[in-house]
């Protein structure tokens, strides 16, 4: 037998975290050692994560911790920001310590999902939300609230009617479900604000296609379709999504329909690191063969889950869903397990179980095994097997009595106000501390409020000092301008308070205001010249 080999899995979703836990089971600890990279420290069970917008579920109770699903897996909480599949080395974004950190590996699974993908259309970014992550969802219920809070004491009748309009693009099963919840919501809790007792709000579904839930036969999207109009959702068929102000959402069909929410299930791509890969791609994710190998990297690397495009061996394409990359994970993981041991490696043989997706107030529609059910018994099928599914014990119970507690209790309404993210933020800093070393990225510019700190610069081994900067002086913005590393180490020489503003935030000052780019051009020709000379 061989050293022990590193096995490098990309993403803590679905794929990931069954394809690391099979890899446990399957692998002795001294025969590899098995390296998770996630952004997140939790595994999100998605098909849940509709309901945390109308309170049925807590907020952490949809996510489980990836140290508990699988424990001699080493988590690496961390952006994948470069994978070098000729080198076998992955980087990850800096942690506390601005530095990159590079993992090599012998195998390597490539997990990273999809992302939501607003880029090209109008307005979208700006004021379209998406809905994929627990973050998304979080964000959706706190301005939801927000809305029925301002539509409470708004005296504008116009405005009052846009913040109680809803619009949700996209008809496949997470759209309808977040329609439905949205819809469910709101009626149940505006009973708590006086002044919209008596006015309904308004909930339009958006949808490319002649029918909602095309993944659902035609009988069961029908069923859904008259169901969701019976509560007052209005469908629009054959219409997109096409650009979106503060104020409306513009429809292809020339349709504006004033609101202040309007949420999108679509489109998805692949995450942008993995754009950059040089292999092939079928429809915008990564191509693999039937044992589910990345073509061009047979036997070192596998892709699988939502970022791959995937035929089953019955010639079929596996659609994006839980079900699947569950099933992905197990093929991976034993063919890995194969090129160690040295045995054959297996195709990828999954057809699909059967469709389930929830409508809301005690209905669904489901079709499992060629069986078609909708209605309440189709809502009780749903919650039995996705309660069945949830990864860990504490997360069954903690969903069943969040269940069995909206019976009894209405579903609160408390708005989480969570710390933003601030444009500019603070440092304060004591004598001799460092705020970034020779070498580092470049993640900030700084301006000095009080203090003074010591720019020192090492070359051969030995440290001279360039400078000395005090108040109003700013720092920093070498790195960024030119996208190198630190060319200098910055020391605070008294107690200094800074102000911080992230390479994001300079990038889009930069790209807008031509002054700004010009002061910290010259700034920055200016300093070059004297360290030049010095
Ligand atoms: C609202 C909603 C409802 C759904 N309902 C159902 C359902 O009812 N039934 C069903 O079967 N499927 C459902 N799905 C689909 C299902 O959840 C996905 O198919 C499944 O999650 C795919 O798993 P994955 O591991 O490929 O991707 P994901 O679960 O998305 O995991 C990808 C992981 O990679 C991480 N990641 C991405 N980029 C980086 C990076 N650069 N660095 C580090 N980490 C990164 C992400 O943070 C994430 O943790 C639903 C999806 C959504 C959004």
């Amino acid at each position: 037998m061989g050293t022990k080999k590193r096995i490098l899995v990309l993403g803590g979703g679905f794929a990931g975290v069954c394809a690391a836990t099979n890899l446990e089971r399957l692998l002795r600890p001294d025969e590899a050692s098995i390296f998770l990279i996630n952004q997140e420290n939790y595994c999100v069970y998605q098909p849940l994560l509709p309901e945390v917008i109308s309170g049925l579920i807590g907020l952490t109770d949809v996510v489980c911790p990836i140290r508990q699903l699988c424990p001699r897996t080493k988590l690496i909480m961390r952006e994948v920001q470069n994978i070098d599949l000729v080198r076998r080395v992955v980087t990850v974004s800096p942690g506390f310590r601005p530095r990159l950190l590079e993992l090599p590996f012998d195998y390597l699974v490539i997990a990273l999902g999809s992302v939501s993908n607003f880029s090209g259309t109008p307005g979208m970014v700006e004021h379209v939300k998406p809905f994929r992550t627990l973050a998304d969802a979080v964000n959706l219920r706190n301005h939801l609230i927000h809305a029925l809070d301002e539509a409470e004491i708004e005296t504008d009748a116009d405005l009052r009617r846009k913040l109680l309009t809803f619009v949700v693009a996209g008809g496949g099963f997470s759209g309808v479900e977040v329609v439905a919840e949205l819809c469910d919501f709101v009626d149940k809790v505006r009973q708590n604000f006086p002044r919209l007792r008596n006015e309904k709000g308004r909930f339009v579904l958006v949808h490319a296609g002649d029918r909602i839930l095309p993944e659902m036969s035609e009988s069961l999207a029908l069923f859904a379709h008259k169901l969701l109009a019976k509560r007052g959702i209005e469908i629009q068929l054959n219409d997109r999504l096409v650009g979106a102000t503060s104020e409306k959402a513009l429809l292809k069909s020339g349709l504006e329909i004033p609101a202040k929410t309007i949420v999108s299930s679509v489109p998805s791509s692949i995450p942008l690191v993995l754009h950059k890969l040089d292999c092939e791609n079928e429809g915008g994710r990564l191509k693999v063969n039937a044992n589910l190998e990345l073509v061009g990297y047979e036997g070192n690397v596998w892709a699988l889950g939502d970022c791959a495009s995937i035929t089953t061996i019955s010639g079929k394409r596996t659609p994006a869903t839980a079900q699947h990359a569950t099933r992905e994970a197990k093929t991976v993981s034993k063919n890995i397990a194969a090129a160690i041991h040295g045995g054959p490696s297996s195709p990828f043989a999954f057809e699909g179980l059967g469709k389930l997706g929830s409508l809301g107030h005690y209905s669904a529609v489901a079709e499992i095994l060629g069986i078609r059910i909708s209605g309440f018994p189709a809502w009780l099928l749903w919650r039995a097997i996705y309660l069945a599914k949830l990864p860990s014990l504490r997360q069954k119970v903690r969903i069943a009595l969040d269940w069995f507690f909206v019976l009894l209790f209405p579903p609160d309404f408390v708005q989480l106000r969570v710390v933003r993210d601030a444009g500019i933020a603070r440092q304060h800093l004591e004598p001799g501390e460092v705020i970034f070393f020779q070498g580092d990225l470049g993640d900030n510019v700084y301006v000095i409020q009080t203090g003074e700190c010591d720019v020192l610069r090492e070359t051969n081994g030995s440290q001279a000092h360039i400078a000395t900067l005090g108040p109003g002086d700013y720092f920093g913005e070498m790195a960024l301008l030119n996208d190198v590393t630190r060319n200098a180490t910055i020391r605070a020489r008294t107690a200094m308070d800074v102000l911080m503003v992230s390479k994001k935030d300079f990038e889009a000052l930069k790209s807008s205001i031509p002054a700004f780019r010009e002061v910290f051009q010259r700034l920055a020709q200016d300093r070059s010249r004297k360290t030049a000379t010095a």
